[in-house]
């Protein structure tokens, strides 16, 4: 038995145009055996099934390269690495997985972990225990001290729980990349900088050219891509040249970095939506606002935006990915605004950012020919979409507009149950965000409350 998709319009990957009219047939499996005109389409049989989207716009799953499963919508640093028991955070990054498919992202890479969450919640979905997105898995970023998740002070270190895995050599480097590959990783990250800068404010690389070259060489010797956070322009560089097979943020890059990623074919995904998210939402009572982070964070986004626009002229490839999982990019809210954020900011066509973010992105996932554009002999996944993100990129992000996701040619139907967010992270201790000094509650007006009667 076939399924037969009647589609108003039909947005394959492969070419800028969408097709009116158009036709989408698969099989049992959830193959596709037929994408195009639906006057060519293969005669339908009597036992086989028709769906008529021929009102709405048929598109390929949307791919998020750079979602954290195992963060929960977090607050803090300190609520990712500390707080929940593993298989708590296993469960929630379950439940936050479904969230995002049900958003339209039919796969995600999950770059980045504590533990072995997100392989786990990929095996779970595979096996059919769940529904879910396809997810591709990385373990514990590799980190120095000098690199991103080597977050507190030396006398505290890098806890067992946290997403980052402190390694002091390469030997140590490798030696980790064995192990995460044995549990099952698909990719390996690494933090190639993190927040240290040298007196002239140049960020610092985590690792040497060496060992990034070390690294990067036994990834792909064990068959496994390799991703790398790297902001500033030296880890951009090494990062680079060793052949990183995606490289995020680059918000510094220079010539140099460009031409050496053209020249080793490392992609980049900028993740736009989680700075310009920071900019656009966080309120001057949230920490981040009173500890001037939201001004740096503009400024770096101006700066970086003008220059990532020359990797764009200069053809690095880019792919779309949002650092989901913060409470600032919460799980299956902003991923599609990264693509809005490419047309508004970067100058992509709204075609070339649905591309990024099937056919693009699928070249960077594990299956990654299976995926991402909707011909014969690859995954039904698709979405069903009432009006064009071609006419209208923010389209992607109204959930009323959203009608259908498939999954290899399964309807996904989850329940939206609401949750208490309280109870699922925001567990640091923290209490107050300003110094409460005579004068400080002179100028606020507080003075003393009346205590509630008994
Ligand atoms: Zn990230």
């Amino acid at each position: 038995m076939k399924t037969f998709v009647r589609c108003g319009s039909l947005f394959t990957g492969r070419d800028d145009e969408a097709l009116s009219g158009a036709a989408l047939v698969f099989d049992d499996e959830g193959g596709i055996v037929y994408a195009g005109p639906e006057g060519n389409a293969p005669r339908r049989a009597k036992a086989d099934k028709l769906i008529d989207h021929s009102a709405s716009f048929v598109m390929p799953g949307l791919i998020d390269v750079h979602t954290h499963l195992a963060y929960g919508n977090a607050k803090s640093e300190e609520d990712i690495d500390l707080y929940s028991p593993m298989e708590f955070r296993a469960l929630r990054g379950m439940f936050f997985a479904q969230k995002v498919a049900a958003s339209g992202y039919t796969a995600i890479c999950s770059p980045g972990d504590s533990g072995q969450i997100s392989l786990s919640i990929r095996n779970a979905i595979r096996a059919g225990l769940f529904d879910g997105p396809r997810v591709m898995a990385a373990g514990p970023y590799l980190t120095t001290h000098q690199g991103l998740t080597d977050w507190y002070p030396t006398w505290i270190g890098v806890p067992e729980t946290s997403i980052g895995k402190l390694v002091t050599n390469s030997n140590e480097a490798v030696e980790e990349m064995r192990r995460q590959v044995k549990n099952g990783v698909d990719c390996i990250k690494i933090a190639l900088d993190g927040i240290q800068r040298r007196p002239d404010g140049e960020l610092i690389a985590a690792f040497t050219q060496e060992e990034t070259d070390i690294i990067v060489k036994e990834s792909h010797r064990l068959g496994r891509k390799a991703i790398a956070h790297a902001v500033g322009r030296e880890a951009t560089l090494y990062a680079a040249r060793a052949g990183v097979d995606l490289i995020f943020h680059g918000f510094d890059l220079d010539e140099e970095c460009i031409a050496a990623m053209l020249e080793s074919g490392s992609a980049l995904c900028p993740t736009l939506t989680h700075p310009r998210n920071m900019v656009d939402f966080t309120q001057p009572h949230d920490p981040a606002y009173i500890k001037g982070r939201v001004g740096q964070t503009e400024q770096r986004y101006r700066h970086g935006v003008a220059r990532l626009k020359k990797a764009v002229a200069a053809g690095v490839p880019f792919m779309t990915g949002t650092d989901s999982g913060f409470a600032i990019t919460p799980y299956g809210e902003w991923h599609a605004k990264e693509l809005e954020l490419f047309v508004d900011d970067l100058g992509f066509s709204p075609a070339a950012a649905l591309r990024a973010a099937t056919e693009i992105n699928a070249g960077f996932m594990t299956g990654g020919d299976e995926i991402g554009v909707l011909e014969a002999g690859r995954a039904a996944d698709f979405i069903v979409l009432d009006g064009s993100p071609l006419a209208d990129i923010r389209v992607l992000q109204d959930k009323r507009r959203l009608r259908a996701v498939y999954i290899a040619g399964k309807e996904l139907r989850l329940a939206d149950r609401p949750y208490d967010p309280r109870q699922v992270t925001d567990f640091a201790l923290s209490n107050w965000t300003d110094l409460y000094t005579q004068a400080r509650v002179a100028e606020l007006g507080a003075g003393r409350r009346r205590l509630a009667a008994e």
